[in-house]
């Protein structure tokens, strides 16, 4: 990928020089004039409500002390109390932020949740700290934060680089400054702690709710259909198992940091998460030969899954791809540019916000179990998550269709639509 990152927290390009921000405002900008909503209405949409910019220091086990620069960004709340991850992550800056903040939103409007959108981000690389570094890093975050967020105003998760166990620690450092119990102030908890079955699982899961509906609208059969994966996290690994397991699906390539593996005739996922456990990368796994990232995105395959980071399809490889489908698991991995070259390649984009919002749509339902103190069994959680994903990629599907445009419009024009009605009714518009 060629992403370059000027200094850590101010300018961050992408291949075709926009920022994260920028692109969303676009692609918002796109759908107002899809809606015939003129720029009052997208200057009401276009900018996050509020941008928390948080900066404190903190003794490490060395002894020395370390300023840390972090964010909140709750970007509107018209539909409810914001929801959104944070993400510990060296490259963080508030562009990113703002920009998966937007993102958010429209994610629990097309799913139709009643919840607006957020995002966090701490600058920090928790690969190189202790255990006992990010516990008071996690809760120093809260302590900064807690009066801007609560179970009825914002609810963080966990995102790139954070666990159930930092979300545990978070949780724990609100309810002692409270002075209450508040399991739904955070979501992605581990399950003692009133975690819901199914989120570690539910974005993977969400999509494959996706993929099952678009192929419909192709002549491939989901049993022995080709898959190739970017990423071979929490996503890319759950989705993998899932096609393979429960839809008969071939994985014939992945990848990682570390490069990509291939094998025509599919290889065993189970043994793939093994090998990657034993040494933290897929490539290597025995039976498949090794290809670079590049390779990933233009094999014979039937269903591209980017499953990493942004910016994954760009301008140059997007003419190259094969693949009929493409399954946006990642937050934002395909540019503009590229977008308008898979529309024109009738290849069927299921866009990102739509496609991953099974984590979301999980959290929401460890909220709802939290305000109960109740837990709901793994077949209750699948079975709604079911519904609800389904829904919404039908709707945008004929959204998209009634319009003539694309899929990521015809998802944005259903999101936009539901967040300026509510900003209508409350007044504020
Ligand atoms: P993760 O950290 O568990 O996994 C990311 C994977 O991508 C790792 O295998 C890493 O090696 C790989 N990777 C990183 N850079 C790469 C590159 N340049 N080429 C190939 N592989 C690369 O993260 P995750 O939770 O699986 O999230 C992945 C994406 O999905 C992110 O964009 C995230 O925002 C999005 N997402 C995740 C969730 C969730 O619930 N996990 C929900 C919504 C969206």
């Amino acid at each position: 990928m060629e992403i370059t990152y000027t200094n850590n927290f101010k300018e961050y390009k992408t291949p075709e020089n926009l920022d994260p921000f920028t692109i969303a405002q676009q692609q918002l900008r796109h759908a107002c004039e899809l809606l015939e909503y003129d720029e009052q209405i997208y200057n009401a949409l276009s900018e996050p409500e509020r941008l928390i910019i948080l900066k404190f220091t903190m003794r490490m086990d060395n002894g020395r002390l370390k300023t840390f620069k972090a964010f909140r960004c709750q970007f509107n709340s018209a539909r409810g109390p914001t929801k959104g991850g944070i993400i510990g992550h060296p490259d963080e800056n508030s562009s990113l932020i703002k920009a998966l903040a937007a993102l958010m939103t429209w994610k629990c409007a097309c799913v139709d949740l009643p919840l607006g959108g957020a995002k966090g981000g701490v600058i920090c690389n928790p690969k190189e700290m202790s255990n006992n570094e990010l516990e008071r890093l996690a809760r120093l975050y809260i302590r900064k934060l807690s009066e801007f967020i609560g179970p009825r105003i914002d609810i963080p998760a966990p995102d790139v680089y954070t666990t159930p166990q930092i979300m545990a620690w978070m949780m724990d450092e609100y309810e002692v400054i409270k002075g209450i119990k508040a399991p739904s102030v955070i979501t992605g908890k581990p399950l003692e702690l009133g975690g819901s079955v199914g989120r570690i699982s539910a974005t993977a899961r969400g999509g494959t709710f996706c993929i099952r509906e678009a192929i419909k609208e192709t002549d491939i059969s989901l049993k022995g259909a080709k898959i190739a994966i970017q990423g071979f996290g929490n996503a890319g690994s759950h989705v993998a198992e899932i096609l393979q397991d429960e839809f008969g699906c071939k994985i014939v390539a992945a990848s990682d940091t570390k490069g990509g593996i291939y094998n025509k005739n599919g290889f065993n996922v189970h043994k793939a998460i093994e090998h990657k456990k034993t040494t933290s990368t897929i490539v290597g796994l025995e039976g498949t030969q090794q290809i670079s990232n590049e390779d990933l995105f233009e094999l014979n395959c039937d269903i591209l899954i980017p499953a990493a980071l942004e910016n994954a399809i760009i301008k140059r490889n997007a003419t190259n791809i094969e693949a009929k489908i493409i399954v946006e698991l990642a937050n934002g991995p395909t540019t503009p540019a590229a977008d308008e070259i898979l529309f024109e390649k009738d290849i069927i984009v299921i866009p990102d916000f739509l496609c991953n919002a099974g984590g979301v749509t999980v959290s929401y339902f460890e909220m709802i179990q939290g305000f109960y103190l109740h837990r709901w069994t793994a077949q209750e959680v699948d079975n709604l998550l079911n519904r609800i994903m389904t829904k919404a990629y039908k709707d945008t599907i004929l959204r998209a269709n009634l319009n003539e445009t694309n899929n990521r419009m015809g998802a944005y024009m259903i999101s936009v639509e539901r967040v300026v009605d509510a900003m209508k009714l409350r007044g504020w518009i």
